[in-house]
Formats: C-alpha cells, sequence, structure tokens
C-alpha cells in the first residue's frame, strides 16, 4: 500500500495493516451477519464473541487470573483522572501521586478539584520532567499510588515500577500499554485510552483488581462506578463497540503474529535502539530525556535550532513520514514509536535523518 505514509503519530496513532485490512474486509458484513459491526446490537452473539474475545485475550497477554476485570469505558483516560479518586478515596483517605508530567499533573489536579488530601510525594518538574524520579517516600496511609507510566509528551517512563510495598498502584498506561510484560504483583489497576497503542479513541481499557472494587462507595452516580460496569461486562449502556472490536483485533495480532509480550517487548527494545543510537550518534540530533529514564514508545529530541526542527518536519513530510513534530507545550520532535510501528519504518527515518543532516548539519 504505497499511499500509505510512515505514520509516527503520537495519539491517536498507527495500527497494524493487518488489523485495518482485515477490518476493511470484514465492515460491510461481519461473520456472515449481513452488517457491519458498528450496526449489530451489542447485545448480539456476534457482538458478545467480540466482548469476551478481547478480554480473554487481554487476560492471556498479561497472564491475569480471575482477580482481575478487564473494563471498557469511555470518556478516554481523562475521565480516569476524577474517576479514581471518586471511587478510590472516601471521606478524608489519601493517595500518593507521582508527578512526572503533563498528564500526571492533569491527574492530580481531578484528585485535588474533588477536595481529595492526596500527596504529590515526587515530582521530576525541576528538570523539566525529563526525568524519572527515584528513591521516592511513600506513605504508609496512602490508599493507592498513582503513577504515569510512560510520559507521551516528555518521552520519559518507567524502566520499574517503584516499590510501593503493600499499596496498589493505579498505573496510566496510556501509551505504554501491551508494548512489555508486566509484573501484577503491585498493580490495582491499569487504565489507557487505547488511541495511543490498542485501538481506536472513543474507548478506555481498565484492568482493576476485584478487591479494588470494595474501595468503591455506593453513593456515586452509576455512569462514574467501577462497580457497575464490572457487574455487567462493559455493558451496563451501548459500549464502544468499534473500538472494543478493533481492540480485540490487535490483542489478536500480539499474540498470534507478534507472539506475545515477550516478543512485542523484544521487538520495541530493538526498535527504541535503533532510533536513539542515530540520535546518540550525532551532534547534529539531541534526545531530550536522561538517558536512563528514556521512552521506547515516544523519542523526544531536538535539533541545532527552531527554523531547523521546522524545516525538518516539513521536508520529513514530503518524504512520507508524518507525525514527528514534538507536542505544541514543549517544542522539538517526537517520533512516537507504538507497536505497529515496523522496524521498516524505524530504518527509513534514521536513513532520512542522516540525510537531513549532511544536508545541514
Ligand atoms: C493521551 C494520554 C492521556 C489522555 O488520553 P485521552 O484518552 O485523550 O483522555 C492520558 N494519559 C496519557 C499518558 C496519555 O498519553
Amino acid at each position: 500500500m504505497s499511499d500509505r505514509i510512515y505514520n509516527f503519530n503520537a495519539g491517536p496513532a498507527a495500527l497494524p495493516l493487518s488489523v485495518l485490512e482485515e477490518i476493511q474486509a470484514s465492515f460491510l458484513n461481519f461473520k456472515g451477519s449481513g452488517m457491519s459491526i458498528t450496526e449489530v446490537s451489542h447485545r448480539s452473539k456476534w457482538f458478545d464473541d467480540v466482548i469476551n474475545d478481547a478480554v480473554a485475550r487481554t487476560k492471556r497477554l498479561l497472564k491475569l487470573d480471575d482477580s482481575y476485570e478487564v473494563l471498557f469505558l469511555q470518556g478516554g483516560a481523562s475521565m480516569q483522572f476524577c474517576m479514581i479518586p471518586m471511587n478510590f478515596l472516601n471521606n478524608n483517605e489519601t493517595a500518593d501521586y507521582v508527578n512526572t508530567g503533563t498528564w500526571s499533573t492533569k491527574a492530580i489536579k481531578e484528585a485535588e478539584i474533588l477536595g481529595k488530601p492526596i500527596k504529590v510525594v515526587a515530582s521530576s518538574e525541576d528538570k523539566d520532567f525529563s526525568y524519572i524520579p527515584k528513591n521516592i517516600p511513600f506513605n504508609s496511609d496512602a490508599k493507592f499510588v498513582h503513577l504515569t507510566s510512560n510520559n507521551t509528551i516528555k518521552g520519559t517512563q518507567w524502566a520499574e515500577f517503584p516499590d510501593t510495598q503493600s499499596i496498589p498502584q493505579v498505573i496510566d498506561m496510556s501509551s505504554d500499554i501491551m508494548s512489555r510484560k508486566l509484573d501484577m504483583s503491585s498493580i490495582g489497576m491499569i487504565y489507557a485510552g487505547a488511541q495511543k497503542n490498542i485501538g481506536p479513541s472513543g474507548v478506555c481499557m481498565v484492568i482493576i483488581r476485584k478487591d479494588m472494587l470494595n474501595m468503591v462507595p455506593e453513593t456515586l452516580p452509576s455512569m462514574l462506578k467501577y462497580t457497575t460496569f464490572a457487574a455487567k461486562n462493559s455493558m451496563y449502556n451501548t459500549p464502544p463497540c468499534f473500538g472494543i472490536y478493533t481492540i480485540q483485533l490487535v490483542m489478536k495480532w500480539i499474540e498470534e503474529t507478534i507472539g506475545g509480550l515477550d516478543k512485542m517487548e523484544q521487538l520495541n527494545i530493538e526498535k527504541a535502539g535503533v532510533l536513539y543510537k542515530a540520535i546518540d550518534d550525532s551532534d547534529f540530533y539531541r534526545a531530550t530525556a536522561a538517558e536512563d529514564s528514556r521512552s521506547l514508545m515516544n523519542v523526544t529530541f531536538r535539533l541545532p535550532s527552531e527554523d531547523l526542527e521546522k524545516q525538518f518536519v516539513a521536508e520529513a513530510l514530503e518524504n512520507s513520514f508524518g507525525g514527528l513534530k514534538g507536542h505544541r507545550s514543549v517544542g522539538g520532535c517526537r517520533a512516537s514509536i507504538y507497536n505497529p510501528t515496523t522496524r521498516e519504518a524505524i530504518n527509513a527515518l534514521v536513513d532520512f535523518m542522516k540525510t537531513f543532516e549532511q544536508k545541514n548539519g
């Protein structure tokens, strides 16, 4: 498909070509229903099979036992910023938040709007969020610890999650879910807007340990309670059907085409390695994240001047490389290289970067 570009968008972002082709091929007549998946009832067997398979594959990939629920909610990851404190903090209960960038800051802000006495126990704001904090003093009375696994805008990522003893971790994995294997032993909940790494926008995957559901107060409105969705297999109301279907196909792709999260992680390490090496080997490009905090998903870098950055992004686009402009709040350049980004796309980008440097360096 030569009319498709190399897509380095941060989100919504690239999906595996084979997934898009499967959606296209089955779009007008889904599994003999005579309808597209966007036209069938969410109460039908066709959709039941889709959502159940999406959940089963998610559980297999992450090796989750029956103590976890996999839910599909709406409102994006941003809705979780308020749902988390609403569901897990009663009265004067507190939680620890680590501030590693724009999205953590927003999660903190929502808890504060609700008047919850949360504590920000560590922050990397002093160095423009270019690193992941270490040796964090967690409070033993915290009901949960909130972390942002991968900082999409600043290009940093937790290489390993901190030791929070018995306090459950609630982790925003919007931009790195399913990109690597995961030790779930300290994790109470994961949430991820699908549009970075696993699907289209409009659906947020939530993986929640069942004991966390005991913390949810009865007094919340139904649509804001995790228990509502857990009791109804995410179908209390009409779920985001098309998004869930796409997630199902992406999970199938990771399981059957890639071969699981070990392989996915290996591939992501290789891909990011090639790109960071090209940046490190040059005096023209400069990576912005501290070396031990670099993201495998969002590679952020600068050129010698803002004019050159503008020219780089424009010439890249002319050469079929899309999405390389940094987030509007930070400037610079960013290549988002989520699961679907191929090694071939990385190699092509590195070649382009070398050529650009030769001409302009
Ligand atoms: C994109 C992003 C969000 C916001 O997701 P929405 O689905 O747009 O609400 C939150 N957290 C992280 C880490 C993100 O990358």
